[in-house]
């Protein structure tokens, strides 16, 4: 398979506060992301782990530094043009499902497909498929209110992926789950990357996790080192 960058940050900063309550948070930190990779964020609560994956999401701007997607440089864009490509080319899961809670796994999987102008027929064949993908198509029909935990973490993921991103971000995906449950839900999401080919950068605490990934990264002294 052909790897392409498909995150880079470079020299990127982020202050929070200001004057003598300064704090720095990232300071010129680097990182490559290569599609077809999945790559684990591990370091302690409070170091940047989701201040990083909102630059990389487009979700915050660089104090300085320069994000890239796809090897296009998005800190000059529009904010119209950031939420296109976020919506285009990034997926997201987080430590709490966000599912919404009125509609089923089905569903919740369809609707970025059809914000993003997919016929309901297609959005509910891939739905499907990626429900049988994450080996939970017996649930499709249930709401997230009748799902385990692991269950609700596996249609997040599902519905990250709903329209083929190049890069999912995860924050602490399997941090509300018991160990053997994020083994489970971690062993799905791999299956999913490893098909797609997409590049993965996902923050967890749980270091066995971290050892099945390709990679290790941590935040240090505020910028990016492998781990
Ligand atoms: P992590 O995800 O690794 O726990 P965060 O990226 O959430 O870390 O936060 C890093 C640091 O930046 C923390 O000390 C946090 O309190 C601080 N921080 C995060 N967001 C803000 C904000 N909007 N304003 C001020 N400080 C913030
Ligand atoms: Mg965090």
């Amino acid at each position: 398979m052909k790897r392409n960058t498909v995150l880079k940050l470079s020299g990127v900063e982020r202050h929070y506060g200001q004057g003598d309550t300064q704090l720095s948070i990232l300071k010129k930190a680097d990182l490559t992301l290569n599609s077809g990779e999945i790559v684990a964020l591990v370091a302690p609560s409070g170091t940047g782990k989701s201040t990083l994956l909102h630059l990389a999401g487009l979700l915050e701007h660089p104090d300085s530094g320069e994000v890239s997607i796809n090897g296009n440089p998005c800190n000059g864009l529009s904010d119209d043009k950031r939420t296109a490509i976020r919506r285009s080319e990034i997926g997201f899961v987080y430590q709490f499902h966000h599912l919404l809670p009125e509609f089923s796994a089905l569903e919740n999987i369809m609707m970025p497909q059809m914000i993003a102008g997919l016929p309901r027929s297609e959005a509910k064949q891939r739905a499907g498929q990626l429900l049988d993908y994450m080996r939970i198509g017996h649930r499709g029909a249930h709401r997230p209110g009748e799902l385990s935990g692991g269950e609700q973490q596996r249609v997040a993921i599902a519905r990250a992926v709903a329209n083929a991103p190049s890069l999912l971000l995860a924050d602490e995906p399997t941090g509300n789950l018991d160990p053997e449950t994020a083994s489970y839900v971690f062993e799905a999401l791999e299956a999913l990357v490893r098909q797609s080919g997409l590049a993965a950068l996902i923050a967890t605490h749980n270091h066995d996790l971290a050892a099945r990934m390709d990679r290790r990264v941590t935040i240090a002294d505020g910028k990016v080192v492998d781990f």
